[in-house]
């Protein structure tokens, strides 16, 4: 059997299994076997592997036939170009965060020396995409799970962005000083409801982190805290900007009109979906 031949047959049990992007994901999955871009497979297409070769796309084959997502098998998340080492110690980096680390680097771009807290920042994937692109902030990066530090940290050696990275073991706001204040706190905190977690698709519910997925009973527990608490950690016109969930929109505004914030914000993501919450301190 070809290498072509091999990779629609996966493609076509993918398929039958009821998984997504078959063709996409056999060709991830391929491009790890025979080490080469996936554009570069089609140069491969006529030849014979070698049977080492069939044997690692099978047992590659296998791990997604049993819904591990695709970057638990490679090892590697994408995010904003950058390529994150993923574990099950942390949520695999969503594009939809991309939106968030983007807005993130609009307010702090024309700062001088500006401060950033990244509150939970399992992979590392916001704070160590804030350092690279933004050569003069400094960023904080908390987590609750010392593995998911552990990994953050390798990530921002592996990206170069040691330097720029403080990473602080700490359950939410408490990772700042008393009195430490910075420029802007972003978060992509847990935001499912926690009886919501049980329907999720296998990939998410069986491989992610459920530490980073669970937002207490109505999914808000977090905006709650970053809501009533964020501002005294924020410098005079400072921002916070945090990811939520479908249908919490009303929700946040609720929580952050409460607070009495100089102004709120709600962002869509790039499939449309109000995704972003960003509240300015005042001056
Ligand atoms: N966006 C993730 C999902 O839908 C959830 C991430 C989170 O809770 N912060 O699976």
């Amino acid at each position: 059997m070809t290498v072509r031949e091999l990779m629609d047959k996966y493609v076509r049990l993918l398929r039958r299994a009821g998984i997504k992007s078959p063709r996409a994901d056999v060709e991830w999955l391929a491009s790890d076997v025979f080490k080469c871009s996936r554009s570069e497979l089609a140069l491969h297409g006529h030849k014979m592997p070698t049977r080492e070769q069939v044997d690692r796309m099978r047992k590659n084959i296998k791990r997604r036939l049993d819904r591990e997502p695709l970057q638990h098998i490679l090892g590697i998340g994408d995010f904003y170009g950058y390529e994150f080492r993923v574990s099950s110690a942390v949520l695999i980096p969503r594009p939809e965060t991309e939106t968030l680390a983007e807005l993130a680097l609009g307010f702090l771009h024309p700062l001088p020396a500006p401060v950033a807290f990244d509150l939970g920042t399992g992979s590392g994937c916001i704070a160590i995409t804030l350092a690279k692109r933004c050569p003069g902030v400094k960023v904080i990066a908390s987590d609750v799970s010392e593995s998911a530090l552990n990994l953050a940290k390798l990530n921002a050696e592996t990206l170069d962005a040691i330097e720029q990275v403080e990473f602080r073991e700490a359950d939410g706001l408490p990772a700042l000083a008393e009195g430490e204040q910075v420029d802007l706190i972003v978060s992509n905190p847990p935001y499912i409801p926690s009886g919501d977690i049980a329907g999720l698709q296998p990939e998410v519910r069986h491989y992610d982190p459920h530490l980073a997925l669970d937002g207490g009973e109505d999914g808000l527990q977090f905006h709650r805290l970053l809501a009533a608490e964020g501002q005294s950690r924020l410098k005079p016109g400072g921002k916070l900007m945090a990811e939520f969930g479908d249908g919490q929109e009303s929700a946040i505004e609720g929580l952050f009109a409460q607070a009495a914030w100089a102004s709120v914000k709600i962002t869509n993501d790039l499939t449309g979906r109000p995704r972003i919450v960003i509240a300015s301190a005042g001056q």
